[in-house]
């Protein structure tokens, strides 16, 4: 699939725990943006770029594919679509530009408050509940456990007292919604933030003059910062 759109399109979460740090650094990169309309397309008023605002789980597959040039992403939502991608022999290359400071969380195991964890090993032939099928096979593979995935694109935390899963592999931040379902933690399996990823395929010399502008620009941002 060829991209030789003029303009740099740059994939941003819609609405979503990555959208407003996304957006802030954007704008703190000098992109004069009007973000009033609740468009899928938003025009860059000083620069040759659109942003395009979608659904997270959309952006990893819109840069393999070669259709948008940037993203902001989450590693979680970026490995686990690379690693499905890998499996089914679809195209999942792109490149890392930069990890950000923001998005952070961990993907975590969670049993129920009673359940007696000694290790990965008390997970064997255990039901699963999860968004992360990928990532939470690639954990416990590692550890040599049989397990099943049970996937859940929501409502993961209700699975086990719904009778459809034995424990949950989530996203945490905090815990109190664990808590809050009468789950525990017991293994966090990767840690996430937020990264800037581009198509794998070479830009025009105008656009990567342009992103090679606006990598100098994250990095005076992300250092100001610091
Ligand atoms: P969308 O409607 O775009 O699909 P979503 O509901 O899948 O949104 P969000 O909850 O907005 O996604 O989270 C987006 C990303 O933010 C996550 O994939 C993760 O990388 C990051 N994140 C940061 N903190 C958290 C957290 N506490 N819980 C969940 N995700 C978090
Ligand atoms: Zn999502």
């Amino acid at each position: 699939i060829k991209n030789d759109q003029p303009r740099l399109r740059i994939a941003i979460q819609k609405s979503g725990r990555l959208s407003t740090e996304s957006q802030n650094l954007l704008e703190a990169m000098g992109l004069k943006i009007n973000m009033r309309e609740q468009r899928l397309i938003a025009h860059c008023e000083n620069m040759p770029i659109d942003l395009l605002r979608v659904r997270d789980d959309d952006i990893p597959g819109l840069i393999m594919d070669g259709v948008v040039d940037l993203g902001f992403i989450g590693e979680n939502e970026l490995e686990e679509k690379e690693l499905e991608r890998k499996r089914l022999g679809q195209p999942a290359e792109y490149k890392r530009l930069k990890r950000m400071t923001f998005g952070s969380c961990r993907l975590s195991i969670a049993t129920t408050e009673e359940f007696d964890y000694q290790g990965p090993q008390s997970l064997e032939g255990l039901r699963i509940a999860t968004s992360y099928p990928e990532l939470l096979k690639r954990y416990l593979d590692e550890q040599g456990i049989n397990f099943k995935s049970v996937m859940l694109n929501g409502s993961v935390e209700v699975a086990p007292r719904a009778g459809i899963a034995d424990a949950i592999c989530d996203l945490v931040s905090t815990g109190a919604t664990l808590e809050a379902n009468g789950l525990k933690e017991v293994q966090d399996i990767f840690h996430s933030k937020a990264v800037l990823i581009q198509a794998k395929a070479p830009l025009s010399k105008d656009k990567q003059a342009l992103v090679d502008r606006l990598m100098v620009r994250v990095q005076g941002v992300m250092q100001a910062k610091e």
